[in-house]
């Protein structure tokens, strides 16, 4: 795990394959996204690295229900009984419902590159096959700011999936974006603002239309679900992305 301070009270976590955010309000924390079922320990790590404890933890936000930013809420609940919010499309995924993710073998089997072999062994290693239920996930009470540590602002972007959500935190001028705009991945590299590539993604033409959603806020750092901290503005993040996509 590996942490980086945004701003006094932002934090973003790289843990074995993808990244959470914790943001500050005083003694109160919320947690958005959580890595793998692996990733548990480094979570609790991350929080106590920032001078805090599990018991901090107010709530837990979900960008969407994908193994690696949900993987480890359920040993997380188990140390510390919080509400876990996500879009109300994505709790049926959470409920153990049949949902959209690309399997490990889907990716492999339609990239067999030495760069994704590595991948497939660490995130397998780290859970990505195990079946992971946040089945008490309540629906956001609505997209206005939400009364949590950092006041987080709900945007909905779904495309990688049904309901995924991105979250600004207003007063650090930073949007956690999840998997609908990253900043690189083990399988491509690190290079910037991107979308996933399409094989992730339930429906990837919804996934280039998200976007639109993400380029006008009003912010200055893009805290991906995957890659590292991007500065600059979502337009440009956008603008970078789209144009990537279109090759
Ligand atoms: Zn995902």
């Amino acid at each position: 795990m590996r942490l980086q301070q945004v701003t006094s009270d932002v934090f973003l976590a790289e843990g074995i394959a993808s990244n959470w955010v914790i943001a500050r309000d005083g003694t109160d924390l919320t947690l958005i996204d959580a890595g793998y079922p692996g990733d548990a320990a480094g979570v609790v790590a991350s929080i106590e690295q920032i001078g805090h404890r599990i018991e901090d933890v107010r709530a837990v936000l979900i960008t969407h229900a994908h193994i690696d930013h949900v993987g480890a809420i359920p040993a997380l609940l188990e140390l510390h009984r919080v509400a876990t919010y996500a879009d109300d499309r994505e709790l049926p995924t959470l409920r153990g419902e049949p949902h959209e993710q690309a399997t490990t073998w889907d990716v492999v089997s339609r990239s067999w590159r030495p760069r994704v072999a590595k991948w497939a062994i660490t995130v397998a290693r780290a859970g990505a096959r195990t079946e992971i239920h946040v089945p008490e996930t309540q629906e956001l009470p609505g997209n206005s700011a939400l009364d949590l540590p950092g006041g987080p602002i709900p945007i909905s972007c779904p495309g990688h999936t049904s309901g995924h959500t991105a979250y600004l935190l207003p007063a650090a001028g930073a949007v956690v974006t999840g998997d609908a705009l990253i900043t690189g991945h083990p399988i491509v590299g690190t290079d910037g603002p991107q979308l996933l590539p399409g094989f992730f993604s339930h429906d990837s033409a919804a996934a280039v239309t998200a976007l639109d959603a993400l380029a006008d806020i009003r912010a200055d750092t893009l805290l991906p679900g995957h890659g590292p901290v991007w500065r600059g503005t979502l337009h440009d993040a956008v603008a970078t992305a789209v144009a990537r996509a279109r090759g």
